[in-house]
């Protein structure tokens, strides 16, 4: 193959979303061809999907390493997406049953998502004290920060289990403990490492931890979260007596055992998953920083997811290299996809105090389980096509 003009696109934005597995779309469809009635419904017809709807719940529950059968168990929660489901958590610790802001502060890090800053920030405006924890070069928390920041007065810490952006996996069985022994609610939103890494919410001793099945060949519209059987939380929507209040509406039982079947489908067969992903991004990383030596890859002395690669071209613009390496035929993002599209530059990575020129060139390159290890020799041959372009043009 020769130039830039290649017909098939290879996808390398899967934090942004995955392609759904087949096992999901067949379970979606069998429960939509099963015409289920409301779980809530006290008739055998309701009844049925009522069954069906626990059923998903232990097992994703058991997946999870979170107890199903203990009295009384750990909680499930399915929510329509994981930004929801961080803002539950935030809004539900920091307001009372009134809807008055409790006093105390919150403590998150400075790598979260937007939909926890954001929400954390709206709270801030509302009258929470807001307390930020850095990152370091690598993009690891610091447990020095939290040590400082977390008190008797939190009412709740987030931290993330491993970053968007980046892949950089967080020490969270230490923050879990720090917050215990202040006896203080942890959060940690684990959207982008299930599917990825292997994830026990007994072992990570959280309170409570976001999910969201989109993000593993699940369905969309989904998202989960578990909650320690005595975590107390303040629900946003007011309602149903659906998931003990916490999230009132009529659950969506199709979406729910599609995401049940997509994380069963790669808890089966985890390490060969998480070895695919491995071989592939590693492969694409040293091609790509072989054939461009000033590319840096981001985190890669920490623990890092084994699909995702965060790549600096230091001289050349972010976003043009995006939309160069579309052309090219590579899918990738400049960041967080609720970001996309803003020139803002990351604060994820500023928060890691890297160098204007390395924010400003970093791009974001994600693999999935429906890559192949062509998809990432062709794609780091697209990606270096694509940057002596653009460094030539620069040069003209
Ligand atoms: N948390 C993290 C770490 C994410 O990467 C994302 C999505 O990119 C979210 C939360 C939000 O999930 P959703 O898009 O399902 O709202």
């Amino acid at each position: 193959m020769t130039g830039l003009q290649q017909s098939e696109q290879i996808y390398l934005d899967n934090n942004s979303t995955t392609p759904i597995a087949d096992v999901a779309i067949e379970t979606i469809e069998a429960c939509w061809n099963s015409r289920l009635a409301n779980p809530a419904s006290q008739h055998q017809t309701g009844q049925v999907s009522s069954r069906i709807l626990n059923r998903v719940r232990e097992l994703v529950l058991n997946l999870l390493d979170a107890s199903a059968t203990k009295f009384p168990a750990d909680k499930l929660i399915w929510t329509g997406c994981g930004t929801e489901a961080n803002n539950l958590i935030l809004f539900g610790r920091c307001l009372d049953e009134r809807g008055r802001i409790r006093p105390g502060n919150l403590v998150i890090s400075g790598i979260e998502h937007p939909s926890v800053t954001l929400a954390a920030q709206q709270l801030q405006r509302l009258g929470v004290e807001l307390r930020i924890a850095q990152a370091d070069s690598n993009g690891v928390v610091s447990l020095d920060d939290l040590n400082q920041l977390v008190d008797e007065a939190t009412l709740a810490v987030s931290v993330m289990l491993a970053n968007n952006e980046t892949g950089v996996i967080q020490p969270l069985q230490s923050v879990s403990k720090l917050c215990r022994d202040r006896n203080v609610f942890c959060h940690t939103d684990a959207v982008q490492a299930i599917g990825k890494i292997e994830v026990s919410f007994e072992a990570l001793g959280v309170d409570a931890l976001t999910f969201a099945p989109h993000k593993f060949h699940g369905p969309v519209g989904i998202a989960g979260l578990l909650l320690k059987s005595d975590a107390s939380l303040q629900p946003r929507l007011m309602g149903g007596f659906q998931q003990e209040g916490l999230r009132p509406g009529t659950e969506n039982i199709a979406l729910a055992a599609g995401a049940a079947a997509a994380m069963h489908w790669y808890f089966t067969d985890r390490n060969r998953h998480e070895s695919k992903l491995r071989s592939m991004r590693n492969e694409f990383e040293s091609l790509v920083t072989k054939a461009i030596p000033a590319a840096l890859v981001i985190g890669k002395d920490v623990s890092r997811l084994p699909n995702t690669s965060c790549i600096a071209f230091p001289g050349v613009d972010r976003q043009e290299m995006v939309l160069a390496a579309d052309m090219a035929g590579v899918a990738c993002s400049t960041g967080s996809a609720c970001a996309s599209g803003s020139s803002d530059p990351s604060p994820v990575l500023q928060n890691m105090g890297l160098s204007p020129a390395v924010i400003d060139s970093a791009l974001r390159f994600s693999f999935g389980l429906f890559n192949s290890l062509d998809d990432a020799t062709e794609s780091a041959r697209r990606i270096s096509l694509a940057h002596s372009k653009l460094q030539s043009r620069s040069h003209d």
